[in-house]
């Protein structure tokens, strides 16, 4: 059964869509752990990323650079952080989260409410600088 990323990418689920190529699709996290969380997503569904090819693996950090660079741009946090955990959803992913000066660090379990609206704020700031 195709992973719910894969029907994201898919577009049977919807996302508020960073970027996208053939290989790769970022969105935002549905729970994010920050202003700005994005999923960077390679197309090709494997559950653990150290199973994806070399290129395949090495492409992904490549296409989230960008992203990192928007929501730097965009939001002016102290950085953007990069987290690889990987134990709720079963396709490999990677968490673009920008660190802000009140919660240096950051943590999965610690989630920001952001309504639908702001969601799509935060998308569009972010494509801007993409
Ligand atoms: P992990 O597998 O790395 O532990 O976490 C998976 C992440 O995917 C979580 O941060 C969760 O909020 C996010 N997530 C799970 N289901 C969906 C979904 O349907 N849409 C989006 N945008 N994010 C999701």
């Amino acid at each position: 059964m195709a992973s719910i990323f894969s029907k994201i990418i898919a577009g049977d689920i919807p996302s508020y869509k960073i970027a996208e190529n053939d290989k790769y699709y970022a969105f935002l996290d549905i729970n994010p752990a920050a202003k700005g969380h994005v999923l960077v997503v390679p197309k090709q569904e494997v559950d653990y990323i150290f199973d994806l090819d070399d290129d395949i693996l090495g492409g992904l950090i490549k296409f989230a650079k960008p992203i990192a660079k928007a929501l730097d741009t965009a939001f002016s946090p102290i950085r953007t952080g990069i987290i690889v955990e990987g134990l709720e959803v079963p396709h490999a992913h990677v968490h673009l989260i920008p660190m802000y000066p009140d919660r240096k660090g950051f943590s999965l379990g610690k989630k920001v409410d952001l309504s639908s609206d702001e969601m799509q704020q935060v998308a569009n700031d972010i494509r801007k600088h993409l």
